[in-house]
């Protein structure tokens, strides 16, 4: 599949609202094929993920290396899903279970009760936000619509959307109107029901690219795209690396470092990516002569 992933930008209402769109297909596809998700964990990991991304964008305040990483803490089949974006356009993710036994849930049921939390940083300097909101039950982006009403007082409509096939993720994408508070109720009653009255957004993305997309569900409403040089290529992209691997086993006890030393050496795989990080006992010897240190 070619890669036309990305992020557009736009006016509507002469200036009353912000508009940010993605399209996602292709890293949606590649995350179920990294992963190996069933249908309804594409589902619900593709709208975290475009729903990241979409924020990463949204919230940018002119820093460069913005990220947003959504964390979705639910009862549900799926268990922790994780989404992680940054403003230049890279996402990862990972289900903690890909493959629940029920095939024909919904994101909602799949998810089920919790707790997300959405945390915003700008490396490599500054304490990232972290901002906590129990899981409402009617979907990702009424979440993300709370949230950023309740955390960064943006009056928001977020629609994300996921298409399966047989074949795969046919349709990834979602749109994001912020509405400044200089806009009148009317204008905001007039988006509303464009928005209520749009097809699924994942069948819409599917025939059409995501400039037309917007436009079809935003008809009327003096709806511009603002230059096309503010688009952001889109793509699945993790930035593990063997470094990042090994830190967490630094912080093991040395009895488990010796039990992997006995052992011949460890393996960590990334969750996000599945890369292989091979260690063998003299990198962890070495690392036990760093706790003596
Ligand atoms: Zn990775």
């Amino acid at each position: 599949m070619e890669n036309h992933d990305r992020i557009i930008q736009g006016m509507a209402g002469d200036g009353d609202f912000r508009v940010v769109a993605a399209q996602t297909t292709v890293a949606v596809e590649t995350a179920r094929e990294i992963l190996d998700l069933a249908p309804v964990a594409a589902d619900a990991l593709g709208r975290a993920m475009t729903g990241s991304l979409l924020l990463a964008r949204l919230l940018d305040k002119d820093v460069r290396n913005q990220y947003v990483t959504l964390r979705f803490e639910g009862n549900g089949p799926l268990g922790t899903v994780i989404a992680d974006a940054t403003v230049a356009g890279t996402v990862r993710g990972y289900v903690a279970n890909p493959v629940p036994e029920d095939p024909i849930l919904d994101v909602e049921r799949a998810l089920g009760h919790g707790m997300m939390t959405v945390v915003r940083g700008t490396p490599p300097k500054g304490k990232p936000y972290t901002s906590k909101l129990l899981l409402g039950g009617n979907g990702i982006a009424t979440d993300l619509t709370r949230y950023l009403m309740r955390s960064e007082q943006i009056a928001s409509a977020v629609l994300l959307g996921v298409l399966n096939r047989r074949d795969g993720v046919a349709a990834a994408g979602g749109i994001v109107i912020q509405a400044f508070p200089h806009a009148t109720e009317e204008a905001i009653a007039t988006i509303e029901q464009r928005i209520k009255d749009a097809p699924p957004l994942s069948t819409l993305v599917e025939k059409l690219p995501i400039e037309d997309v917007v436009a079809t569900v935003l008809h009327g409403v003096h709806y511009k795209q603002i230059d096309a040089g503010y688009t952001v290529p889109v793509s699945y992209s993790c930035s593990c690396s063997r470094e990042r691997a090994l830190a967490p086993i630094a912080l093991f006890g040395q009895d488990e470092i010796q039990e992997m030393i006995d052992e011949g050496g460890t393996e960590v795989v990334c969750q996000f990516c599945g890369r292989r990080y091979a260690f063998s006992a003299h990198d962890l010897l070495a690392l036990t002569a760093n706790h003596d240190a």
